[in-house]
């Protein structure tokens, strides 16, 4: 036997952001080396993701994962018990025919990823590499851009605003920790513009302020305020970066704007976003409609300027099949990428690399509810993303995978003796000249 092979996986359930438990996996090699890591949680899903088991009931809301963890400690640590962890892709595979739905519905999406990454880190352990270093190897020399959360709404904060994140990237940015820093004097600003306005109402799911707006507008509006109260120029040194998560607020073939009081048609709901990318420094939108609006989705992708990335999450749903049909349909031009949106590593890879193939920008995603883990950092820097998007500057479970950056950061820089370069979004072709945005006045605030 080798050393690699696995000897244990063990499973137990820890808390994830939001109080709820979720399936934590551990993985011992035959060589002692170890892997662990923590499934994450959504709450706004599509509908073709893996399935999270759940063991529903009255205990914990049914938000239980007894039955997940059952299942590892189980059948899966028999059945992959003896397999080499260096080889993912034959146990990603094993996991797959065991689960047999084709949606992880049996085993369930929760104890699968969980399992799958805490191999994974077992066998960079055992390669006594650093996650990213595996999976990169030396050529790796740059970092993603960070998409970080300024509001939450939607589903993340009670429905207060229609659209669930408003987040900014950072064109300007020197490196992946010069942008940190710039994102987070945005997020101060936009802390004190919002207590200015009466409009701070707490922290939603993902770390952003929980808000109290009058409209979708109100949010864009106290958004570009902040970038120019932290000094700013909008475009060229900060831009604001949408999830409009539609599916969310779309029923009879209509998108609902509860807090503009709007029932839309797609075409005037892409009017109305492609409004707001003309008056307002946008220049990434994920989900703009819902996620089987293929037709709605290829007219928007369409009709934005060339520098606008068109994100998908909810319509993707990290299926490699998914990509390379929506590259062929023009619906998207840049992946969000969840491993817990198809269950393994390896399938999360093929999402990956199907989009690479398409020539599209990609992003990987942590999810609403999350914990330490801190897998998703290392693929977006092994993996070479674009971008990496994980809430915003406040709670833990988010700044502990910025700050696991800015070590890979620190660590690449002592390899290439050189701060490592930030990479190249869509994005940043974006003329520094184009449109300027006229200020409107927030309610509760004069001239
Ligand atoms: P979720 O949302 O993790 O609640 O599904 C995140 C997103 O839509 O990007
Ligand atoms: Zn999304």
């Amino acid at each position: 036997m080798s050393g690699t092979n696995i000897k244990h996986i063990r499973s137990r359930a820890v808390w994830d952001s939001r109080g709820r438990p979720t399936v934590e996996a551990s993985v011992e090699l035959v060589n002692g080396a170890i892997g662990r890591a923590i499934a994450p949680a959504g709450a706004s899903r599509g509908r073709h993701e893996a399935i999270e088991l759940r063991d529903g009931a009255e205990r914990l809301g049914g938000f239980g994962v007894e039955r997940a963890i059952g299942n590892i400690n189980g059948e899966i640590a028999e059945h992959l018990a003896g397999h080499d962890a260096t080889d993912l892709r034959a146990v990603d595979a094993a996991l797959t025919t065991l689960d047999g739905t084709g949606q992880m519905a049996r085993l369930g999406g929760n104890a699968t990823i969980a399992v799958s990454m805490a191999v994974l880190w077992a066998s960079a352990s055992a390669e006594g590499s650093a996650l990213y270093g595996y999976l990169g190897g030396d050529k790796q020399d740059h970092m993603p851009h960070p998409e970080v959360q300024i509001f939450g709404g939607g589903a993340h904060a009670g429905r207060r605003v229609d659209i669930q994140d408003f987040m900014v990237v950072c064109p300007a940015a020197e490196n992946f920790e010069h942008a940190l820093t710039m994102a987070a004097e945005v997020y101060h600003a936009a802390g004190a513009v919002m207590e200015e306005t009466s409009s701070r109402h707490g922290v939603a799911d993902e770390g952003g302020f929980w808000p109290a707006f009058d409209s979708n507008e109100a949010a864009l509006e106290t958004l570009l305020r902040a970038i120019e109260r932290a000094g700013f120029r909008p475009y060229e040194e900060v831009a604001i970066a949408l999830d409009i998560a539609a599916s969310e607020f779309y029923r009879d073939g209509h998108y609902h704007l509860t807090l503009d009081d709007q029932i839309l048609s797609a075409a005037e709901f892409i009017q109305k976003i492609l409004a707001w990318i003309d008056q307002y420094p946008i220049v990434s939108v994920e989900d703009p409609l819902a996620e089987d609006d293929l037709h709605g989705l290829a007219e928007f992708c369409a009709a934005v300027p060339a520098y606008v990335q068109v994100v998908g999450d909810d319509c993707l749903v990290t299926n490699a099949a998914r990509v390379r049909a929506s590259a062929a349909a023009k619906t998207c031009n840049a992946a969000l990428i969840k491993p817990n949106q198809v269950g393994t590593v390896t399938a999360t890879r093929e999402a990956f690399d199907a989009a690479q193939t398409a020539g599209w920008d990609t992003i990987i995603s942590a999810r609403s509810g999350e914990s330490e883990d801190v897998t998703i950092m290392h693929l977006a820097v092994g993996w070479g993303a674009t971008q990496i998007k994980v809430g915003s500057m406040a709670r833990s479970e988010r700044t502990a995978k910025w700050n696991e950056g800015l070590r890979i950061q620190d660590a690449l820089a002592r390899v290439h003796a050189r701060t490592p370069r930030l990479s190249t979004p869509r994005w940043m072709t974006r003329s520094s000249t184009h449109a300027s945005h006229q200020t409107v006045n927030l309610p509760g605030e004069a001239d």
